[in-house]
């Protein structure tokens, strides 16, 4: 097992293939949305969150094409991460900073919550590394569906580090 796959999903997408992609949101969007969208769900399955019953898993799929996953992980001192905050996290300590898209699965009793979205504090860390108008956030809602938008529609007038340039 190399470094990456130890800390990461291991999961490599093909950069040449993803990149145009994720910026021209053609029909390709929704392949890479719905692969993404697997390996959140995998990452779910990790999920602590014995208080809540609120499992979340995430993708973060980087411009290199690696995937970090990551799970919401609660504490009885109601202490904890999100899964979003936990893959962004992962990925910032393995070295790599530059993110195209990330995958949200959660849901309260291992069901469907429906667009499952990034709070606000997720946002905020998010908003420090993506370009707001290229980042896809994608989340499904309780019928399956899949919706991916980009952060800037998310998170509009976003505080970030080019303010303090
Ligand atoms: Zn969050």
């Amino acid at each position: 097992m190399d470094e990456i796959s130890r800390y990461s999903s291991g999961i490599v997408l093909n950069p040449d293939d993803l990149h145009p992609v994720i910026r021209d949101k053609d029909v390709e969007t929704a392949k890479i949305a719905e692969k993404l969208m697997k390996i959140a769900d995998e990452a779910r399955k990790y999920s602590y969150s014995p208080y809540s019953k609120f499992s979340v898993g995430a993708a973060l799929l980087c411009m290199d094409g690696t995937i970090y996953t990551g799970c919401n992980v609660e504490t009885a001192a109601f202490t904890g991460i999100c899964a979003e905050r936990n893959a962004v996290f992962k990925a910032i300590s393995d070295g790599r900073k530059s993110f195209a898209a990330i995958a949200i699965s959660g849901g309260k009793h291992e069901m469907e919550s429906g667009y499952c979205a990034p709070c606000g504090v997720c946002r905020q860390v998010l908003s420090e590394f993506v370009n707001p108008f290229e980042f896809m956030v994608i989340f499904r809602g309780v019928t399956g569906d899949t919706k991916a938008i980009s952060f800037n529609e998310m998170l509009p007038y976003s505080f970030g580090p080019e303010i303090l340039e």
